[in-house]
């Protein structure tokens, strides 16, 4: 045992679906044994949950306890199919507003097989906007839609953790990944404040990457990359990938992170299918667990359980998941596992590299700058109907009652079809018409766009939705449409 004195420290506990219980069970067993001083709540979500009703999947109780405790390791659930359902994971990553989710993954080449022996990549996903804001619509016969929302301070937040986690660690370089090349003003948002964040951090290598050739770079040399922040889908995908090619999904923890409370579990679900057979591997949760003890500031106790398994994975003590005859020594279960790394706690890995965390005692803490608010003001309205009409009959309507307005543009899934569209243009019957004053540098009254919208449904054209055209000290805040 260390010198620290430590008092316990409530922790909310959920033993989760499937392998849930039996890889807690071993995490647990690991920590405790490890000198962890945890004061263990544990609350009941997910299958059961969800069977009496519930489709959030988490009671009342549940809650309570995490408001209560702040910190909460949590094994894998199993989703319901079928609709109404909601995501547990992302019901309390939003509730809690957990906005930054960091997956290290390391290779642990030679002992665990890899193509790439030198990849060591954090993934640091924005955890709470972008398309997961669930904000999805059915609009016409053709079309449905879902909302991408980028926020500055929902990108700054994640982004300044990002840069703080490599100062941190003693890492050398943050890179970005978006789209921002064809989302210029959502991608293009997480971009700039990225290159605005990076300018504080001198002392770091920063650098941005198209997220399509960014991520064959990930896949092929992932020993380019140190730590890669990424707004929330490409971030899903990406850090999945990165598991896999490290060496196994099966071996990655994971830490959701907020200013007030932290989630930790495995990035790997419930694998009802291995349930109950004690052949799980517990590293992910561990490893999440891991992170957790830091978090709580019981580093060199994470130190020691992190390295205990280091020199478990060396020693080929494998579970089936990674088991290789040409490295492993032997398979064994769940609680197999926990007991060789048991084992080896006070032993330090002889290849791998070493786990260090008794300086991070601190967590790392985020703020979002002030900013001056902008001068807005409304400049036109894109109007969105729904028509089976020929663009010119739609167009000639639209015309007749525009009154003071001017039809700028019509445009179909964002590619203009007027004035000047051509006929090859597949459309369907999802239009969005863009009308601004006469003078487009100067603000117009809403009530032009209402009673637009007035003449507009007297005519047979009711909106499906509408947008406003906004422009922010006069700069617009709204895209071109595709050829205008
Ligand atoms: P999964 O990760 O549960 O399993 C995929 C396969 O990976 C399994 O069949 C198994 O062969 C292997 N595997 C995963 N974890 C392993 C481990 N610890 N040890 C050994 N092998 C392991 O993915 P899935 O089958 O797509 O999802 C199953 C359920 O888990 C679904 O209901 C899904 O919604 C849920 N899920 C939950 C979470 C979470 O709670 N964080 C995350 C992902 C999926």
């Amino acid at each position: 045992m260390g010198t620290e004195t430590i008092a316990p420290v409530p922790v909310t506990v959920a033993y989760g679906d499937g392998i849930g219980p039996e890889i807690m069970e071993a995490t647990l067993r690991i920590i405790t044994e490890g000198g962890a001083e945890l004061d263990v709540e544990t609350i009941r979500i997910g299958e059961r949950v969800y069977a009496l009703g519930n489709t959030a999947g988490i009671g009342p109780e549940a809650w309570e306890s995490l408001r209560r405790t702040k910190v909460f390791l949590k094994a894998p659930i199993t989703t319901p199919q079928g609709g109404g359902f909601k995501s547990l994971n992302v019901t309390i990553r939003k509730a809690f507003g957990l906005f930054a989710n960091v997956r290290p993954s390391p290779s642990y080449s030679p002992f665990i097989a890899t193509k790439h022996p030198n990849m060591d990549v954090v993934i640091i996903r924005e955890n709470e906007e972008d398309l997961y804001g669930g904000i999805e619509h059915r609009q016409t016969e053709d079309v449905v839609q879902c909302l991408k929302l980028i926020s500055r301070p929902g990108t700054e937040r994640v982004v300044r953790y990002a840069f703080e986690y490599a100062r941190r660690y003693g890492r050398s370089k943050v890179t970005c990944f978006t789209k921002d090349n064809i989302m210029k003003m959502t991608d293009g948002l997480f971009h700039q404040v990225f290159d605005e964040v990076a300018s504080e951090y001198p002392d770091l290598q920063s650098e941005h990457w198209i997220v399509d050739i960014g991520a064959a770079k990930l896949a092929d040399t992932p020993e380019a990359f140190d730590v890669i922040v990424l707004p929330n889908l490409y971030g899903d995908i990406l850090s999945d990938v990165a598991a896999q090619i490290a060496g196994s999904v099966g071996l990655a923890g994971s830490a959701n992170i907020g200013n007030d409370v932290a989630m930790f579990e495995a990035i790997h679900g419930s694998a009802p299918r291995r349930a109950g057979q004690d052949k799980a591997n517990p590293s992910g949760l561990l490893l999440g667990a891991v992170q957790m003890l830091v978090h709580i500031g019981q580093g060199e106790v994470a130190e020691r359980v992190h390295n205990a398994w280091l020199r478990t994975i060396e020693d080929g003590i494998h579970t089936y998941d990674v088991y290789d005859a040409a490295v492993s020594k032997a398979t064994v279960g769940t609680a197999g596992f926990a007991d060789a790394v048991i084992a080896r706690l006070g032993e330090m890995p002889k290849t791998l590299k070493a786990a260090s965390y008794r300086s991070s005692q601190e967590r790392i803490a985020v703020a979002v700058s002030e900013r001056p608010r902008a001068r807005k003001e409304l400049v036109g309205v894109d109007v969105f109907l729904d028509s089976r009409q020929p663009v010119e009959t739609l167009a000639k309507a639209l015309e007749d009652n525009a009154g003071p307005l001017e039809l700028v543009m019509i445009t179909n899934r964002g590619q203009k079809v007027y004035p000047g569209g051509m006929s090859e243009t597949f459309c369907v019957d999802h239009w969005r018409c863009r009308f601004q004053g006469r003078r487009p540098e100067h603000s117009l009254p809403y009530e032009e766009v209402t009673a637009l919208l007035g003449r507009l449904i007297g005519a047979g054209l009711p909106f499906i939705k509408i947008e406003g055209l906004f422009t922010f000290d006069g700069q617009a805040g709204f895209s071109l449409g595709q050829g205008q």
